[in-house]
């Protein structure tokens, strides 16, 4: 929230100076700096909501500071009857470990694929109850009441509650930093964000992610198409035939996923 409250005052001042300006000398350059200081006002915030690794209203861990020829990987979105096992097969034969950050009203249509993922030694993570296309227009309550249902039907499923959380298309506002800081989470973003939900091209896919990674790399998968699963065994040998270890996100992050 720190960016944020700078920005704010930085805007104000430049308002501020505007009208002194005015009083003092003349009011020509007013409405013209009024309107630029709202573009850029505007541009900076519009920023700071869309980049979660901007820091500016919520702090994200993306990416691991190491040397160490090690990422991580994350599936967003399910649990899903379409793909989700499918991942998970990959993942079992390939001996992967991974975190998935799922959808509540998803996890109450299908509790076993929870389970499943959680068996399987996957972690986890809470991205909200509903995901709606709206709910970052929610009040900090609203959101604070989402993101709790979320953790209650997990626990309901599979008996732990989540620490770590990723919002909802990566979007973060002042509302979602206060029901984020009520609720304990841990933020947890991505280095790598795969657009697989876009692509078509698996080959393409891979090559576009695989040319991303680095040590400590976080990447963004969903467990909702199925380019992604074609991709997926291409990408863990290629990962590996580089010499890096896919290791769990918590582990490569340090934090603790459960509470
Ligand atoms: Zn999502």
């Amino acid at each position: 929230m720190l960016k944020f409250r700078l920005t704010i005052t930085a805007l104000l001042i430049a308002i501020i100076a505007l009208v002194l300006y005015g009083i003092n000398n003349s009011w020509q350059y007013f409405w013209p700096g009024l309107i630029a200081i709202f573009l850029v006002g505007s541009l900076v915030l519009f920023y700071g909501s869309y980049y979660i690794n901007s820091g500016f209203y919520v702090k994200a861990i993306s990416y691991a500071n190491t040397l160490q020829k090690q990422i991580a990987i994350s599936f967003d979105d399910g649990p899903l009857p379409e793909f989700t096992p499918q991942i998970l097969s990959i993942l079992k034969e390939k001996n992967v470990s991974a975190a998935f950050f799922c959808i509540g009203k998803h996890v109450v249509k299908h509790p076993e694929l929870l389970q499943a993922v959680h068996n399987q030694g996957h972690i986890i993570g809470n991205h909200s109850y509903s995901h709606g296309k709206w709910f970052d227009l929610l009040s900090a309550e609203k959101m604070y009441a989402d993101l709790q249902q979320m953790n209650t039907v997990t626990r309901q499923a599979i008996g732990v509650t989540p620490l770590l959380f990723r919002p909802p298309y990566g979007v973060t506002n002042p509302n979602l930093a206060r029901a984020i800081k009520k609720s304990g989470f841990v933020t947890v973003g991505w280095s790598i964000r795969s657009l697989d939900t876009v692509a078509t091209d698996a080959d393409k896919l891979l090559h576009r992610v695989l040319g991303q990674v680095k040590p400590g790399a976080v990447v963004l998968f969903h467990d909702t198409t199925a380019v992604t699963v074609t991709m997926l065994p291409l990408f863990i040998n290629a990962v590996k035939a580089k010499g890096y270890n896919i290791v769990p996100l918590h582990k490569i992050l340090n934090l603790q996923p459960y509470a």
